[in-house]
């Protein structure tokens, strides 16, 4: 093995999960193992995940962990050499990861700073004779991990902080700065305050010696305004040492040799079969292209410009097949839709992992109208199913995208359509161009054989992290 690093987050596949982050720490150690370093993950033993301790190793025990005692149990799980940090006090409890009944946990700074501590800990001393190189820490939960490096001794281990999406910045009130074991000398505007009180991700961003997100665009696009959301000026300040690194996907999960109806770039066939199940899965009747969306229903997915789009995107003989939830107002609004459209848009309020495996195999193009997009999964399952994505111009959409234009259908390497600004116009154009592109059935094949041939794994980006860590270690 290369080196090890501890992975701390708050969230694993296939251990638990609310977002894109779940994905990413459970993808990562079998991805870098690949690359040989040998990568264990620290997580909170849920009240869900507590039964696993049974059959793990108790190799700590913390008697003050902010407001009880906790203990460390470390074991090989699914794959995963896992290391659960169980607190009861802080994490066994019914409800959500961050929140119960009444909104966001009462004590989510103490509970993430446990896990934060507890990796620091963990990484400076060593856990039952493994002490790793590199601390990586995951967004807001993890912010403070690098800090109790940085403040109360790295002993030669390095820091790399992760941001999956900066909407998400753990604030507290400054009254914690004691609490939470934070210097008050470090209280200040370039150290851990923030627009009065504390940000867990801010102390991670601040001490951190590495900081990442999740595509190269979204790296540059956090230093401006409109999308660092108050961080911009921090992250800028640590330009040299920001990068982004692409997510990939697991391509043996979302493969279309692997679903109910196979085929491959070479054999398509298979394609239309699953669209016409679908079709009738749905009741649709649709001559032009078959698009979907799999997405949470918000506005940061650009969810309420397809109201006014879809309309002229209809007339001219395209479909629509929402699968999603969220926002009430966004639901009825895609209710409202399908009711509008019948036999050419159908809607699923839910969460349905089952079904948009069939959407992918069926549809023709995956619509990704997000304002702001860290990453994004779903236009890459598109590429690799030749389910067209036709995205707006942000974050990690125009990384993983590239859109037809003259010059690069010229070149043969389009792989689906790209929009901006993210409006209500731009999408509409973007569908006449997405009707007119699947007229042209030679060139729509080419689009899907490119689509199809994008690398889409994770073994680049593994490579990438592979490659920070080899340069940051000491
Ligand atoms: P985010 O993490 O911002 O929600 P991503 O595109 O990074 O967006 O990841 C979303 C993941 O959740 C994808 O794997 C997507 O397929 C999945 N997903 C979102 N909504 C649904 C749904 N209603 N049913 C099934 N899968 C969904």
């Amino acid at each position: 093995m290369t080196g090890r690093v501890l992975s701390v987050a708050s969230e694993c596949v296939p251990f638990v999960k609310t977002g894109g982050l779940a994905d990413v720490v459970g993808a990562l150690p079998g991805a870098l193992a690949g690359a040989g370093w040998d990568m264990r993950v620290l997580i909170p033993a849920y009240r869900s995940l507590r039964g696993l301790t049974a059959g793990m190793d108790e190799v700590w025990f913390e008697p003050g962990l902010f407001g009880g005692a906790g203990r460390v149990f470390s074991g090989r799980v699914d794959g995963i050499d896992l290391l659960l940090l169980d607190a009861p006090h802080l994490f066994d409890r019914d409800g959500g990861l961050y929140n119960g009944p009444w909104g966001d946990w009462w004590d989510n700074p103490q509970r993430f700073a446990a896990l934060s501590w507890m990796a620091a800990r963990l990484a400076r001393e060593g856990v039952a004779g493994w002490r790793p190189d590199i601390l990586h820490a995951h967004d807001w939960q993890a912010g403070l991990a690098p800090a109790y490096l940085a403040y109360h001794g790295a002993e030669g281990v390095r820091s790399v902080l992760t941001v999956h999406n900066i909407a998400f910045q753990g604030w507290a009130p400054a009254s914690l700065l004691g609490e939470l074991r934070l210097p008050a000398e470090q209280y200040y505007p370039g150290g851990l305050e923030y627009y009065g009180g504390l940000s867990s991700l801010k102390a991670g961003l601040v001490t951190a010696d590495w900081i990442t997100t999740v595509s190269p665009n979204y790296a540059a696009e956090l230093m401006r305004p409109e999308f660092g959301m108050g961080l911009q000026g921090v992250i800028a300040a640590r330009a040299a040492r920001v990068s982004g690194i692409l997510n990939g996907i697991d391509t043996a999960i979302w493969s279309p040799e692997a679903e109910a109806v196979p085929y491959s770039a070479k054999a398509m066939a298979g394609k239309a079969t699953a669209r016409a199940a679908l079709c009738t899965e749905f009741d649709l009747s649709v001559p032009g292209p078959l698009a979907i969306v799999v997405s949470r229903l918000t506005d940061q997915k650009g969810i309420d410009l397809l109201p006014p789009s879809i309309p002229g995107f209809v007339e001219a003989g395209g479909g629509l097949i929402v699968l999603g939830s969220g926002d009430p107002a966004l639901e009825g609004a895609m209710r409202g839709l399908a009711q509008a459209h019948t036999g050419r848009v159908a809607v699923q309020i839910g969460y349905d992992e089952a079904l948009s495996h069939r959407l992918f195999s069926g549809a023709d193009a995956v619509l990704v109208p997000s304002r702001f997009e860290p990453c994004g999964l779903t236009q890459m399952y598109g590429l690799r199913y030749g389910t067209l994505p036709v995205v707006s111009a942000t974050g990690g959409l125009i990384d993983t995208v590239i859109g037809a234009t003259p010059a690069t259908l010229a070149a043969g390497v389009a792989t689906g359509v790209v929009f901006q600004p993210t409006d209500a116009m731009a999408l509409q154009q973007a569908l006449a161009r997405l009707v007119a592109l699947y007229a042209d059935k030679k060139l729509w094949a080419r689009m899907q054989k490119n689509a199809m041939a994008h690398p889409v794994g994770w073994q680049t980006s593994a490579s990438a992290y592979a490659a920070l860590y080899e340069g940051l270690r000491p």
